[in-house]
């Protein structure tokens, strides 16, 4: 083969990333950068000269999986190549995605000597996929997660429930008289009053509870661990809530009440659409009774 061109060349020009470490040390602060190419300074913003001798670790920061870069220590341990997407940081602190492959280099003698890291940024893809994930997942209009969701929990949290014995309760909520606010002020001015009710409903939300918009103005909150008693104190501080606050439509201020049911999982329960039957009655006789307020069934 003619070699009237230059290797180095190549990577210069090339639009991915290519960095060089020395093979040791492993442990930190970790492997010397011994060559970066044109790229790898596009995208970070660290000179050849800033980043030769230092390590890759001036590439993490606070959203880099520490599981991940595990994950990558153990392969290199073992001297495998590895393929992972991780998080890094520019040098001015801004965050990207790359897919990540680290190959060990060995020279003529089969010695490890090197390990060498082809990366690409795929920012853009991650957040596309972030993106067509919250669209199969949330309610456009209020963000709350959709039916799907919700029945996917509860699915998850019966089998918890049969397995482990764990509780979990579940709340539905109403709009009352919903329809006076689409009558009245229209179907725009209803719609704000579902995102105003749905923000207050997430609020009242603890980082385990799956708040989903089951309905038209009908939702649903799933409390892992929770018995009916410890969910009805949730529940009415989002009735209180919900009856304290308003919204301001054009010159109206409007103001939304909402009916509660709730149910906790019982032993005798022999299908999870159990627990939602008597969530829906009690629902059922808090408007029954004359709305805007709680029953437990
Ligand atoms: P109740 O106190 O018995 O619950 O009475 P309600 O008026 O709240 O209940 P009803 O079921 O009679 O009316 C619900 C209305 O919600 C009917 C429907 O047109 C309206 N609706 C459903 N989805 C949407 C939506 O996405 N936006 C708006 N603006 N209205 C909606
Ligand atoms: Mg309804
Ligand atoms: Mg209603």
């Amino acid at each position: 083969m003619s070699d009237d061109f230059s290797f180095r060349d190549i990577v210069e020009l090339a639009q991915d990333v290519v960095i060089v470490t020395k093979a040791t040390p492993l442990e930190a602060p970790g492997p010397e950068i011994v060559y970066v190419n044109p790229a790898f300074t596009q995208l970070t913003g660290f000179s050849a000269t800033e980043a030769v001798g230092q390590n890759p670790r001036i590439l993490q920061g606070k959203g880099t999986s520490e599981s991940t870069c595990h994950e990558i220590r153990l392969a290199l341990d073992k001297k495998e190549p590895i393929h992972v997407a991780i998080l890094d940081y520019t040098k001015d602190g801004r965050e990207y995605w790359l897919d990540l492959s680290i190959m060990p280099l060995r020279n003529a003698k089969g010695e490890l000597t090197h390990f060498v890291a082809i990366e690409r940024d795929v920012t853009g893809q991650k957040e596309m996929e972030k993106r067509l994930r919250e669209l199969a997942e949330r309610d456009p209009l209020t963000g709350l997660y959709n039916r799907r969701i919700f029945f996917e929990t509860l699915d998850d949290q019966w089998e918890l429930f049969q397995t482990k014995h764990e509780t979990f309760s579940v709340i539905e909520i109403d709009i009352d008289h919903f329809k006076q606010f689409n009558d009245q002020f229209g179907h725009q001015a209803g719609d704000l009053v579902l995102k105003h009710v749905a923000g207050l409903i997430q609020t009242a939300c603890r980082p385990q509870d799956i708040a989903a918009r089951v309905g038209g103005e009908e939702f649903s909150m799933l409390l892992p661990g929770l018995t009916a008693k410890m969910a009805l104190i949730i529940a009415e501080s989002m009735r209180n809530m919900v009856k304290q606050a308003s919204v301001k439509y054009d010159r109206h201020v409007l103001q939304a009440e909402i009916s509660l049911g709730i149910s906790e999982v019982m032993q005798n329960d022999l299908k999870d659409s159990a627990i939602l039957r008597r969530a829906d009655e009690a629902l059922y006789l808090s408007k029954k009774k004359g709305r805007n307020q709680t029953n437990i069934i």
